[in-house]
């Protein structure tokens, strides 16, 4: 029955949102790993960052541990979608662990290209932020001190560098392309020999989903990004989304969202970082209708067909 109260009010729904191909396919590593092993199966760090997804895997027997030392010896582990340090499979092996890697392949290309930039004897910037598990597995590749970090347009003025007609840069793949395009320019100003990667580093997922939310936010007077906080795609949603002159949020299920929010809103832009569940949009989007009468119309940007192989050890065990 209609509610009297509710007041219309317009939502545009993104497209692409949401899951990527190497976040579904890091989720599916645990459950098949989980099928064929049974309960426990350890994972390193998030799986992805989303505490819904952690949540519904850890009520299927997957349990969540920051170091392998906390894994007991004849353990089942997978490592994180962000990617590790080499030292991490390693170790794993050493410790004779059965370990599956749920990297995400795009990861796995730019951890190549890392070391194939070493060996040709280049030093590498990476443009990425700092403390991400991403960043902290990509240096994992080469030897300490061949690459350095810069986060800001600032830090590439600021680089000291030894031989400057021998450098290469890689990128993190969850940036703001907008950004990472200036940091390449402010590299390609200041070392002109410098080498980029062919395509790019920022991955289709991410650079998909920025389009996505910058083609409604411009209509919208909210945008609400579903995502977790410490998940660097999501974040940079918001600030897409604000960039484009819209008010932004970023809320991790529906009871994040306050009505206050909605003073003055008659065009509401909804989307979800990449590792953020399809469900989640449905139960905002469900909560929402409670209040509003809802017109709901996507905005489809592009089409998205990638899907990822699974590794051997689990590829046989799909049911
Ligand atoms: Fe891979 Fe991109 Fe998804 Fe990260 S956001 S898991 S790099 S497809």
């Amino acid at each position: 029955e209609q509610n009297p109260a509710k007041r219309p009010l317009k939502l545009l729904l993104a497209a692409p949102r949401g899951f990527c191909a190497g976040v579904d396919r890091a989720i599916k590593i645990v459950e098949l790993a989980l099928e064929k092993h049974g309960a426990p199966v350890y994972v390193r760090h998030e799986i992805v960052h989303n505490r819904f997804v952690v949540d519904s895997l850890k009520a299927k027997g997957a349990v969540f541990v920051d170091e392998l030392d906390q894994v007991p010896d004849g353990g089942h582990v997978v490592f994180s979608a962000h990617g590790v340090p080499k030292s991490v499979p390693q170790n794993a092996q050493e410790r004779g662990l059965a370990y599956l890697d749920a990297t995400c392949p795009l990861v796995s290309k730019v951890h190549r290209q890392a070391e194939r930039q070493v060996e040709a004897g280049r030093h590498i910037i990476f443009i990425g932020h700092a403390g991400h598990p991403e960043v902290i597995g990509t240096f994992g590749q080469v030897p300490a001190g061949s690459m350095s970090l810069v986060e800001t347009v600032e830090d590439v003025a600021n680089l000291a560098i030894a031989n400057e007609d021998n450098l290469s840069f890689l990128t993190q793949t969850t940036l703001s392309v907008d950004d990472t395009a200036e940091i390449v320019e402010a590299l390609q100003r200041r070392f002109p020999s410098i080498i980029g990667p062919k395509g790019e580093d920022i991955c289709y997922a991410t650079s998909n989903r920025q389009n996505a939310v910058k083609a409604i936010a411009g209509q919208c007077d909210l945008v609400i990004v579903i995502g977790a906080p410490n998940s660097s795609n999501s974040l940079r949603l918001v600030e897409v989304a604000e960039r484009a002159g819209s008010k932004a949020h970023l809320v991790q299920r529906a009871n994040d969202i306050s009505m206050n929010w909605f003073d003055g809103v008659e065009t509401l832009g909804l989307t979800a970082g990449a590792s953020a569940p399809e469900l989640l949009v449905r139960e905002i989007i469900d909560s929402l209708a409670n209040h509003f009468e809802l017109d709901e119309q996507q905005v489809t940007t592009a089409e998205e067909s990638i899907i990822f192989k699974l590794p051997r050890e689990v590829a046989g065990a799909v049911a």
